[in-house]
């Protein structure tokens, strides 16, 4: 493909982009795909000669597009936003498109520098201060990867540079709450900590992190010999959006000499709006922070903001410079390689820039502004609506359902409260995600992706409430 073909082939298939993101509103938002339908369709081995390219997008059309579940779809109500405004999507593109690697400074200066101003940008549109380092990683699984080894080798002295976790010496813990996300236990496990010196603090009755039981375990530990290490607080709890108390989890956490982590994976896009920065109130006392701006603030999958406030320590833990990525201007320059796992790194600055600059901050808080108020609606339809109850607060943009219809109770309960996500994905009108919460199943409805107004947040209503009657 030379420089024409490209031009002409990507020009149509932004066209075919274009037209799919016009017509979304038309297809069912969840597959109905079997498993292993879409194996069928392709072939066991690659092709030995390479076909006509319009063959390869007019593919798209029969293999792929019938088989996604739409996450752009306005009545798309599953897991979390994962907005893919345009610009960003462009950004990507023009990432993709120049091919760079930024393996040091010098390798792609406009990569490193640009991602330095636009982390920092979204620094002070976030409200924090100017004490906090950051850089862009792939996922927020991984920035808390980053910070539990951070924590590690400032727990330990820097064991790594010497015996390891080998070396003996006590037992270094780890807590989160029992809200936490999956990636929180996955990161204590992949550093090393073990499943024994993990801890999972059970949750106060507003779902968060309850912060006398934290301190408990903290003393329990210590009176042990264990050392506790780190502590990871959660702003915006997968299940319910929770919001753990941030300041009194600091207190504790210092007081223990541990590393305060805060997984505001989700919330940390509503930070942008001043009115919700009580949400994580005490978050300058943490030691490290991740914020995903590819959930809900709409940079495409995958650009997650991991910030820390000792960029040095960070530099210790990760830094390597071996003699082929060494240039003159080492001593000048940042080389993000030492920020974060990969030597390699994608400019995933390009769609975050592309997308502050051609939204604007205003934009952006405005669409967030729109999805708080279309969830606040829903629970209120749903709080005057018999036998419906609202099973947590809604601090975001997340509503927690439960149909409780009279002469229905125990394991029968759950059950109906179990299928109605089911149900409700089946009819392809809506996709809602169910979850068990403390013991009690119910409908996760998360509104919030950039095409939902508040008819659709209706519809997703009626939809929920037909199948649950049904
Ligand atoms: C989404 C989410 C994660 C995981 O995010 P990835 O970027 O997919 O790794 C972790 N924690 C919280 C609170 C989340 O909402």
């Amino acid at each position: 493909m030379d420089a024409n073909e490209f031009r002409r082939h990507g020009h149509a298939l932004i066209d075919w982009l274009a037209d799919h993101m016009e017509g979304l509103n038309t297809r069912p938002v969840m597959a109905p795909t079997r498993p292993g339908e879409v194996k069928a369709m392709l072939p066991a081995a690659a092709p030995e000669a390479g076909e006509p390219f319009e063959a390869v997008i007019a593919d798209l059309d029969r293999v792929v597009t019938p088989h996604l579940t739409w996450w752009q779809h306005p009545r798309f109500f599953g897991f979390f936003p994962a907005n893919a405004l345009a610009a960003g999507v462009l950004g990507d593109l023009v990432s993709t498109g120049l091919g760079v690697l930024g393996l040091s400074w010098q390798a792609s200066p406009a990569l490193t520098e640009v991602e330095e101003v636009v982390v920092d940008w979204l620094r002070q549109a976030l409200g924090l201060s100017d004490g906090w380092f950051g850089a862009i990683q792939d996922t927020a699984s991984t920035s808390t990867l980053l910070a539990l080894i951070a924590a590690r080798e400032a727990a330990s002295g820097h064991a790594m540079q010497a015996g390891g976790l080998q070396q003996g010496g006590p037992a270094l813990v780890v807590y989160g709450g029992e809200g936490a996300h999956s990636s929180v236990a996955k990161a204590a496990l992949l550093a090393g900590f073990g499943r024994d010196n993990l801890r999972l603090i059970p949750l106060g009755a507003d779902y968060a992190m309850d912060p006398a039981a934290l301190a408990r375990a903290i003393a329990e530990d210590r009176a042990a010999g264990r050392i506790p290490c780190a502590v990871v607080a959660t702003c915006g709890a997968t299940g319910t959006t929770a919001c753990d108390d941030v300041a009194a989890i600091a207190a504790i956490a210092r007081e223990a000499g541990a590393w305060l982590h805060v997984d505001a994976a989700m919330a940390g896009s509503a930070m942008i709006l001043p009115e919700m920065r009580h949400l994580w109130a005490g978050v300058e006392r943490a030691d490290s922070l991740v914020v995903n701006a590819h959930k809900w603030l709409g940079v495409p999958f995958d650009c997650s903001l991991f910030y820390v406030r000792d960029e040095q320590l960070l530099l210790r833990v990760l830094s390597t410079s071996p003699s082929y990525l060494r240039s003159a201007a080492d001593g000048q320059v940042r080389n993000l390689r030492d920020t974060g796992i990969a030597l390699g790194r994608r400019f995933r600055a390009l769609k975050l820039w592309f997308v502050l600059r051609e939204q604007g901050l205003e934009a952006l808080r405005a669409r967030l502004r729109r999805d708080l108020a279309n969830a606040a609606q829903l629970a209120d339809w749903a709080r005057a609506t018999p036998h419906w109850r609202v099973v947590a607060p809604v601090p975001l943009q997340t509503v927690c359902l439960r149909h409780e219809p009279p002469g229905l109770d125990g394991p029968a309960l759950e059950e109906h409260n179990r299928q109605l996500a089911e149900k409700v994905n089946a009819t392809g009108k809506a996709y809602v995600t169910g979850a068990e919460v403390a013991g009690q199943w119910l409908v996760r409805v998360s509104v919030g992706a950039l095409a939902t107004e508040l008819d659709d947040v209706r519809a997703g209503w009626e939809v929920l409430r037909a199948e649950a009657n049904r």
